[in-house]
């Protein structure tokens, strides 16, 4: 999978510039429904165990209901929205998530920062998920969203064009 591809495809996502080809490539495969979730591996009459999320060990487990409805996920997106200083990121649907950004009246460069810092935190899920499924360490959500910040500083302070910022400011999110 090249991201020609993903451009090429049917996807409405907008690849980040400054995201590494795996998390824009994972964020593509969730959009199209490629994330092998239990219910996708049972769907292709794969033999599964256990098909609850493993995140709230409730609900069963599909992408929609992983990265958006689970309270983990949820939590997660209270975390981005207080850490961003934007309004509450409410999404019923994958695409919902991809393009929240685009309805933000918020700086060039900040709106960057945000759809980059969604993705990161999808591909951060599903992380913390196979983490939790296949080395049993348990999730908890400020390990979540501490990853995200983390992450996303290393790659924005790397590849973003003129980021100039430093780690301090992007835990305050100031000047963005
Ligand atoms: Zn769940």
């Amino acid at each position: 999978m090249i991201e020609e591809d993903i451009q090429a495809s049917s996807s409405v996502l907008d690849l980040c510039k400054w995201l590494p080809a795996k998390v824009n490539i994972h964020a593509w495969r969730l959009e199209m429904d490629r994330v092998p979730t239990t219910d996708a591996l049972k769907r292709r009459n794969v033999i599964v165990g256990d098909s609850r999320c493993i995140l709230c060990n409730f609900e069963e487990e599909t992408a929609e209901h992983m990265f958006t409805a689970c309270y983990i996920a949820s939590n997660v997106w209270q975390g981005i929205s207080s850490w961003c200083k934007i309004p509450s990121i409410y999404a019923f649907s994958i695409k919902d998530l991809f393009s929240f950004h685009k309805n933000l009246r918020v700086s060039d460069k900040k709106n960057e920062a945000v759809q980059g810092i969604i993705m990161i935190a999808c591909w951060s899920l599903w992380r913390a998920r196979n983490n939790a499924k296949f080395s049993n360490i348990s999730v908890r959500i400020e390990n979540v969203v501490s990853e995200i910040k983390a992450m996303g500083f290393l790659w924005f302070f790397n590849r973003f064009k003129n980021a100039g910022i430093e780690w301090r400011e992007w835990c305050s999110f100031v000047d963005m």
